[in-house]
């Protein structure tokens, strides 16, 4: 990890290739968001064809791209989501 990583985003530059940051104060410029969300998907398919949770460090034992307990936690993140929007609706 380069030393200058700081000072580069005080002079609102992208810590990881040093080019004017597009998307400042956001840590990452598009171009690296792209290249970093890219590795992530490989990553997380990496681990789903080894039969590991892309979330999680768990193996995957259910029938799905994830976990059972990753499962469950988005079950309750939608449901918390569907609730708020209906508040919101009145
Ligand atoms: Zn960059
Ligand atoms: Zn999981």
């Amino acid at each position: 990890m380069p030393a200058n990583r700081k000072e580069r985003i005080a002079k609102g530059l992208c810590p990881n290739c040093g080019e004017v940051n597009d998307r400042a104060p956001k840590y990452l410029c598009s171009s690296c968001l792209v290249s970093e969300n890219q590795r992530k998907l490989i990553w997380a398919k990496e681990r789903v064809k080894a039969g590991l949770c892309p979330y999680c460090p768990r193996p995957i034992d259910i029938d799905g791209p994830y976990c059972s307990v990753c499962k469950e936690k988005r079950i309750q993140r939608n449901r918390r989501r569907r609730q708020a929007r209906k508040k919101m609706e009145g």
